[in-house]
């Protein structure tokens, strides 16, 4: 399958790893928009939120686990973000689903452009 982030988790396009355990792969966004920019992604492809389900989901809790204990490692004790983008509207760019986990600095109030 032609998916950067599969590519990623394989090794075969470099990345600098955050974290990882047999269910996730978590590595630093190469465009980060704040100190701690980290993707979290399952290993399983999935394309994105639109293809969660009860067969696949239970990678997901995980996901949020795993984003709680970066959170902590990180110091982000001040609060953060976490981001997944959808689809078309939502400016998804990367076709496998993945968790931004952003924070290191004030990430303003508002959720969306107005
Ligand atoms: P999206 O726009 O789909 O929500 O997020 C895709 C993210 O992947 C972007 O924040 C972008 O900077 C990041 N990204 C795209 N290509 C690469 C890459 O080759 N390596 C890394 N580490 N991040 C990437
Ligand atoms: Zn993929």
């Amino acid at each position: 399958m032609d998916c950067l982030f599969c590519k990623i988790i394989a090794g075969e396009i470099p990345s600098t790893k955050v974290y990882e355990d047999d269910m996730v792969y978590a590595f630093n966004d190469i465009n980060p928009v704040a100190p701690v920019h980290i993707l979290i992604i399952p290993k399983k492809h999935i394309s994105s939120a639109a293809e969660i389900s009860s067969e696949n989901s239970a990678v997901i809790s995980h996901i949020f686990e795993v984003a709680a204990k970066l959170a902590k490692e990180k110091e982000l004790d001040n609060g953060f973000r976490i981001v997944t983008n959808c689809g078309e509207d939502a400016g998804q760019s990367v076709h496998h689903l993945h968790f931004h986990l952003i924070g290191g600095r004030f990430l303003g109030l508002k959720m969306v452009e107005e």
